[in-house]
């Protein structure tokens, strides 16, 4: 399973994005092009697709600050990104809701712009000293001119786990989720936390069980806004499920019943490829419903 926003068609020019001629000269190429998000979510043209505008014309736009970033190239023509100061276009649904059914570059794309984008809409400010940050490097890096900090767009680390044993699996349900909606456990790994103490420690809180073996699977970049998903499969002592309060039910669930559910009630809800959740999820499903691990 291909999933979303993995597999980017981005070359991040690393090497050559501190060049300021280097960036100049990509500022003004023929072939540059900007998305444009408006409150989180995509502009819309005005035939309701995003708005992707050349670079020359986005710049002369009224965009938040630092104004349009630079995002990375595909086969050698620049993206860029920027965020509209006021609504002068559509806005699009919620971004969630619109990447899952970009076509899979696209959703790569406009991911990452999106992630940066919400990270520098908070860092106008100097966070050690409060004076005014610049941008550097296409606005991928931004200096304290006051106290000389720079600052780095971030990546939160997630876990996110299918906890089993034997034939059966445990899923959780948030308050305010669609009606009959299970899915796997999450959560942010903590200062000082391996991942695998991280798997742990989530199954002890949020389903109060303990975790004997965890098995890595895959990672997925998460631009809602800024995470990392990595994700595990994680063998538990079989016991009660007793969910935390954050949970609004939490159970155990056998191969069928998690068939049921996902060919059933879930499959209108997102498509397979767009969470890693769905693929830990297929993963445990395809093994031998026998087999224990
Ligand atoms: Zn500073």
């Amino acid at each position: 399973m291909q999933l979303s926003f993995c597999d980017s068609p981005l070359d991040h020019a690393g090497l050559q994005r501190s060049d300021p001629a280097w960036m100049a000269r990509q500022r003004a190429h023929p072939q540059g092009r900007a998305v444009l998000f408006a409150g989180g979510s995509l502009a819309l043209a005005d035939d309701g697709s995003p708005m992707v505008l050349p670079a020359g014309i986005a710049s002369g736009l009224a965009l938040k600050w630092p104004g349009l970033i630079f995002i990375g190239l595909q086969d050698g023509a620049p993206w860029f990104a920027g965020a509209l100061e006021q609504d002068v276009a559509g806005r699009g649904p919620d971004f969630r809701m619109t990447a899952m059914h970009l076509p899979p570059e696209l959703a790569c794309i406009f991911g990452r712009a999106r992630s940066i984008l919400m990270w520098s809409g908070r860092r106008r400010f100097c966070s050690n000293c409060g004076a005014k940050n610049e941008p550097i490097d296409g606005a991928l890096r931004l200096a304290c001119p006051s106290c000389g900090m720079e600052h780095y767009p971030r990546t939160d680390p997630s876990i996110i786990l299918l906890p089993y044993s034997g034939a059966r699996c445990v899923m959780g349900r948030q308050p305010g989720w669609p009606p009959g909606m299970y899915a796997t456990l999450a959560g942010f790994v903590e200062p000082g936390e391996t991942l695998e103490a991280a798997c742990a420690r989530e199954t002890a809180e949020e389903v109060h069980l303990k975790v004997l073996r965890t098995e890595y699977v895959a990672n997925q970049p998460w631009p809602f806004p800024s995470s990392l998903m990595i994700g595990f499969l994680a063998e538990v002592e079989d016991g009660e499920v007793r969910p935390d309060d954050d949970l609004e039910d939490a159970r155990w669930f056998t191969r069928d019943e998690v068939r049921d559910l996902y060919d059933g009630v879930m499959a209108q809800w997102a498509p397979k490829h767009f969470s890693i959740s769905r693929l830990l999820i297929e993963r445990w499903l395809g093994r031998d419903a026998g087999a224990t691990s």
